[in-house]
C-alpha cells in the first residue's frame, strides 16, 4: 500500500517536472543561453523507478525537483512518506534542504518546521523536536499550526515525564479546552506521587487537591489523598474521601475496594465497613463487592451463613468470579464437617472456574479496548489518561 503512495507521489513529481521542464524549455527558446539539463534528470529517475531502485529514484527527483512554490507541496509529501517508512533519517534531510531556501514564505517555512520536528520526534531526538516546537508556539501566527505544535510538544513533554512543563503548556488553555483537564489533573497526580517518593507529603496534598479543582472525578487524586490521610492515622477521613468514588466514577469501586477494606480495618470498625459495603451493592452488584460482604459474613457468623448469603447476592449478579469464591466456600464447608478428601464435583467445578478465569484480564481501556493485568492510569496503547478501569460483569473482575 504504502509503496503504491509512494509511487503515486514519484508519478506527481514527474508530472511536476516535466511541467517545469516543459515551462523552462519554453523560456529558453525565447532565451537560448539558460543550460538545459532538468528534464534529463526525470528520465534518470524513471530509469531508477522501472529498474527498482526506488531510493535512487527518490534521490534523483529531489535533485531535480527545484524548490518553489509550486513543488514545495511534493517535497513534503515525499518527507511525510519517508517518515511513515521508518526513515525519518531521509526526511529530516528533505525538511533541511527546503528551510535552507531562503525564497520559503513564513507560513511554509513554520509548515516545514513543524514536519522536521515530526522527523525528530520519530528518530527519538525530542531536544531537538521540543525547541523547533516551542520556537513555532512562541512566534507563530497560525493558529492550526500553533494548535497541532501544542499536541505534539505535550505528547513529547508526557513521554519525557515533564509534567511541571506539560502543565504550564495547558495552564492559560484550560477555559478554552476544558478536555485538558483531565490529563492535566493526572500530571499533578504524577508530581504528587514524585513528592511522596521524596516524603513531601504536604506539596503532595497540594498537587492532589489541585488535580481535584481541574477535574473533580479524579479518583485517581482521592486515592491518593486517602493513603496520604491512612498514613497520618486519619482512618475516618481517608473512608469519607473513597465513599464520594462511586460518584466520581462508579467503575472505580473495584480499584477503591483494598484501601476502603484497610481504612475500616485500621480504623477497627468491621460492622461500619459491612454497612458501607451493602451500600455499594446496592449502587453496583460488582463481584469485589459481593466477595468482599461473603468475607466478612463468614468471618462473624460462619461458612454455611456465607454460602446462604453469597448465593443470594449472586443470584442477582452472577459473574463467573462470584462462583468461584462460592465453590471456595462450599469446599471450605466440607473441610469443616470433616470431609478428608474433598467431593470430586465441586473439585472439578473449581477446576473449570479457575481456568475459565485464568489469563482473562483485569482491566481494559474504554477508549481504544486495549486490555492488561494491572490498572494503568495512561493507557499505553491509545495514551488517554483515566480510560483503563477495571472490566466489570459476568466474566469480570
Ligand atoms: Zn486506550
Amino acid at each position: 500500500m504504502q509503496d503504491a503512495v509512494l509511487l503515486g507521489v514519484l508519478l506527481a513529481a514527474i508530472a511536476i517536472g516535466f511541467g517545469l521542464g516543459f515551462r523552462y524549455a519554453h523560456r529558453r527558446a525565447q532565451r537560448p543561453s539558460r543550460a538545459p539539463g532538468l528534464s534529463r534528470e526525470y528520465f534518470v529517475g524513471l530509469n531508477y523507478l522501472l529498474n527498482e531502485q526506488p531510493d535512487e529514484a527518490i534521490k534523483t527527483f529531489i535533485h531535480a525537483l527545484d524548490v518553489n512554490s509550486e513543488t514545495v507541496e511534493t517535497h513534503i509529501a515525499l518527507g511525510k512518506l519517508f517518515r511513515s517508512r521508518g526513515e525519518a533519517d531521509k526526511a529530516v534531510g528533505i525538511h533541511q534542504n527546503l528551510l535552507a531556501r531562503p525564497a520559503l514564505s513564513t507560513t511554509t517555512n513554520e509548515i516545514v518546521q513543524l514536519e522536521l520536528a515530526r522527523d525528530f520526534i520519530a528518530l527519538g531526538v525530542h531536544d531537538r523536536a521540543q525547541r523547533l516546537l516551542r520556537a513555532l508556539l512562541e512566534h507563530s501566527s497560525q493558529e492550526d499550526l500553533r494548535l497541532e505544535a501544542k499536541r505534539l510538544l505535550i505528547d513529547l513533554l508526557e513521554r519525557e515525564k515533564e509534567w511541571q512543563d506539560a502543565l504550564e503548556i495547558v495552564q492559560p488553555l484550560m477555559k478554552q479546552q476544558p478536555a485538558m483537564r483531565r490529563p492535566a489533573s493526572h500530571w499533578l497526580c504524577e508530581l504528587a506521587q514524585q513528592e511522596i517518593d521524596q516524603s513531601s507529603r504536604a506539596l503532595a496534598r497540594k498537587h492532589l487537591k489541585k488535580a481535584l479543582q481541574l477535574d473533580e472525578r479524579c479518583v485517581r487524586a482521592t486515592l491518593m489523598l486517602a493513603d496520604l490521610d491512612m498514613d497520618n492515622g486519619q482512618y475516618a477521613k481517608a473512608i469519607e474521601r473513597l465513599s464520594h468514588i462511586p460518584q466520581q466514577d462508579i467503575a472505580h469501586i473495584p480499584t477503591m475496594l483494598p484501601a476502603l477494606q484497610r481504612a475500616y480495618a485500621r480504623h477497627d470498625d468491621l460492622a461500619g465497613l459491612e454497612t458501607h459495603l451493602y451500600q455499594l451493592l446496592g449502587e453496583a452488584p460488582y463481584t469485589s463487592v459481593i466477595v468482599a460482604l461473603g468475607a466478612l459474613v463468614h468471618q462473624r457468623d460462619g461458612v454455611d451463613s456465607a454460602i446462604e448469603r453469597t448465593g443470594e447476592w449472586l443470584a442477582e449478579a452472577p459473574s463467573l468470579g462470584g462462583l468461584d469464591y462460592l465453590v471456595d466456600l462450599y469446599l471450605e464447608s466440607e473441610r469443616l464437617m470433616g470431609k478428608e478428601t474433598p467431593d470430586t464435583r465441586l473439585m472439578l467445578l473449581k477446576h473449570h472456574t479457575k481456568a475459565l478465569m485464568g489469563g482473562r484480564p483485569r482491566q481494559r481501556c474504554r477508549r481504544c479496548g486495549f486490555s492488561s493485568d494491572s490498572l494503568a492510569w495512561q493507557c499505553p496503547s491509545c495514551r488517554r489518561w483515566g480510560t483503563i478501569k477495571p472490566i466489570t460483569g459476568v466474566e469480570g473482575e
